[in-house]
């Protein structure tokens, strides 16, 4: 069934008016009629079977019919990632969100090369992403923030998967020791880390230095290689 993410509220009797752009998704791609069913959510009030209602120029109109599933999180995963080439930052934020990661944060590092990042490109792949993966909210991605702000106001409690190209402990084994409950994790640019970054991050009482392997990863690649031990470490794969 065709799931579509929606801003403003999900609850029986309350029409729903996706924007023209989904309408015409709706109507002129999955090729709805009239009374066809779809799965709404919109990050708060869970996932909803709703039908077509109304068909108008503006758009449609969907009738929420009842709740399928409750509002649920998964894991308090945050990837910060380097802004790096447009490709592969989309490509990350695409895959992150396939992989669960609840919040995504870009980071300028000393060799961050790239500086125009846009924004509202990153949230309609997320959402797309999102509909498609069957989860019921959409990451946030907050605005690209230097490195050293950022760690100055790292959140208490919070632990951080460093991804050190330079070498670190074997990440499974080193993740579950540290245990679950919030984490980030942390990719670099094209560049890698500074030496003085890395002696900072390495400095943190809730870092955790990991290596993930022998190779150089592309940043987009080791997002995805990070994530995916995180989930199978601490995460929620055994659910
Ligand atoms: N130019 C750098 C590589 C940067 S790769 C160099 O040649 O050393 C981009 C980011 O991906 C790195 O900063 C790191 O966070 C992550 N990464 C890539 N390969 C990695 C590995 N084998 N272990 C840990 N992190 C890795």
């Amino acid at each position: 069934m065709v799931r579509l993410f929606v801003q403003g509220p999900l609850q029986a009797e309350v029409a729903v008016a996706p924007t023209l752009d989904q309408s015409r998704y709706l109507t002129q791609v999955m090729r709805l009629k009239l009374g066809d069913s779809l799965l709404v959510f919109n990050g708060v009030d869970g996932e909803w079977r709703c039908v077509i209602a109304e068909i108008l120029k503006k758009g449609v109109v969907l009738r929420p019919e009842e709740q399928v599933r409750p509002q649920a999180a998964g894991p308090d995963l945050l990837l910060l990632i380097a802004v790096v080439k447009k490709s592969a930052l989309e490509f990350a934020v695409e895959k992150a969100t396939e992989l669960g990661a609840r919040r995504i944060g870009l980071v300028v590092t000393h060799r961050t090369q790239v500086q125009h990042v846009r924004m509202d490109r990153l949230d309609a792949i997320a959402i797309e992403a999102a509909e498609q993966t069957g989860r019921l909210d959409v990451p946030m991605i907050d605005e690209p923030v230097k490195l050293a702000d950022l760690l100055d106001g790292f959140e208490a409690g919070r632990r951080l998967m460093f991804c050190d190209e330079t070498g670190g402990a074997p990440a499974m084994e080193a993740l579950a020791a540290a245990g679950g409950g919030p984490w980030a994790v942390l990719i670099g640019p094209e560049g890698g880390f500074s030496p003085e970054e890395r002696a900072r991050l390495r400095a943190l009482p809730c870092t955790t230095a990991v290596s993930l392997g022998p190779r150089i990863l592309r940043a987009d690649t080791a997002a995805i290689a990070a994530l995916t031990l995180w989930q199978a470490a601490v995460g929620d794969w055994d659910r």
